[in-house]
């Protein structure tokens, strides 16, 4: 095992393996990745109750598994919508829906015992199915939400909670509600993908203890009560919106400028002497210093948040409504649903419970549009906004489609 990653990142967070059981398998003993896409592959298994011993893996049939899966969709170009197709495969094996889409013969020609074992070698004929499109299976790739027109699935799929599906979109969890409440609950909601920001995780995920984290918090977003401590959650505020609106923003930057967003903005510091404090200007700083074109962090920030504009009005064109709120950033129920303890419901804002509350997270999707100039009440871009971030041309497509709100 050794570490590698990104050019020049001290990081490293890729693990590099050498598995040589993996030519047995007629695979590359030398396999590499990082995060979900070790641990996406391998949760097609978990139909059967995971890996367990097999062909002669023995204590190594952990590790072989899992990369066997990882070697799989990495060479098939597979993404398992960031660990979604396990959840949906368990999902659709559990409540018999494999049996009722699949054709007779082809449900038949799955090797089920060897998922129903834990042998890992039904990721073998699983991803190939699913790369090479053979029968209907393959259609899981194309992901919850055409799946769900495809083969009928009703609201139990969508609420089910241990589905983690986040939006009818059909995009999963990523660093959601129990990453700063309806900080990263919102934040889940304007991607037409699975949310992958780290901005805000990053913040929360630096281990300081919150007081300092609500300290920093209230410097960069006006009050600490942008963040909450950790399953402590309180009502929606107008400083959680305004870090949201930093994390979609940062994290659009992030992606135009190819840097990092799984380490990047440095909000905070391991330094003792700097107070803990990070540099949110770094960005801006490096950009002026690489191009020559001088930008403050303002300036740059402003940059990225035409480009959110700019994909919210993609999305707009694309599914022919100016109603985003309903249309696009609509919560699937489990998200709000009190969790029960001894038959009784955790009311939200409890301490010890994560769940969410759905007239706050409207009034918060309500905040996030405010943010960013779009319409309060649909969440589409305006056309004051669009022109004011020079985007006229894109208010006047939208205008003639008559997807401008009123
Ligand atoms: S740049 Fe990011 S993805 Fe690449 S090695 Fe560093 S932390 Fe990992």
């Amino acid at each position: 095992v050794r570490m590698g990653g990104c050019a020049h990142c001290p990081i490293r967070c890729h693990s590099q393996l050498k598995v040589p059981q993996l030519e047995k398998y007629g695979m590359d003993p030398y396999v590499s990745n990082t995060c979900v896409g070790w641990s996406g592959p391998r949760g097609v298994m978990a139909a059967g109750g995971g890996i367990k011993e097999f062909d002669g893996n023995g204590a190594d049939s952990s590790v072989v598994g899992n990369a066997i899966g990882t070697t799989m969709v990495d060479d098939l170009g597979v993404w398992c919508n960031y660990g979604q197709i396990g959840r949906d495969v368990k999902w659709f094996f559990e409540k018999g829906v494999f049996k009722r889409v699949l054709p007779a013969e082809e449900y038949a020609s799955i090797p089920w015992d060897l998922l129903l074992k834990g042998d890992a070698r039904f990721l073998i004929d699983f991803y190939d199915r699913v790369a090479h499109k053979k029968g209907e299976l393959w259609h899981i790739a194309d992901g919850s939400a055409w799946i769900a027109r495809r083969w009928g699935l009703g609201d139990d799929y969508w609420d089910d909670k241990n589905n983690k599906l986040w939006t009818r979109g059909g995009y999963p969890v990523h660093h959601s509600n129990e990453a700063g409440a309806q900080v990263g609950a919102l934040v889940s909601c304007f991607s037409n993908r699975d949310a992958q920001n780290h901005s805000h995780m990053n913040f929360i995920g630096s281990k300081l203890p919150i007081n300092i984290q609500k300290e920093i918090a209230g410097e960069i977003f006006g009050s600490p009560d942008a963040l909450d401590a950790p399953m402590d959650y309180k009502p929606m505020n107008e400083y959680k919106a305004r870090f949201v609106k930093y994390a979609l923003v940062r994290g659009r930057l992030h992606d135009s400028l190819t840097l990092c967003n799984w380490m990047w903005p440095m909000a905070v510091s391991p330094l003792k002497e700097r107070k803990y404090r990070g540099d949110t200007s770094l960005e801006a700083q490096f950009f002026s210093a690489v191009t020559g074109i001088v930008k403050t962090e303002a300036e740059l920030d402003k940059d990225a948040e035409r480009v959110v504009t700019l994909l919210r009005a993609l999305t707009v064109r694309s599914m022919g409504t100016a109603d985003m709120r309903n249309a696009h950033d609509a919560m699937n129920k489990w998200i709000y649903t009190p969790d029960k303890k001894e038959g009784k419901e955790i009311p939200q804002f409890t301490k010890g419970t994560i769940q969410m509350e759905k007239s706050d997270l409207d009034l918060g999707l309500g905040m996030v549009y405010k943010q960013f100039g779009w319409d309060e009440k649909t969440g589409a871009p305006t056309k004051a906004t669009l022109e004011a971030l020079g985007l006229k041309d894109v208010a006047e497509e939208l205008g003639a489609k008559g997807l401008l709100p009123a």
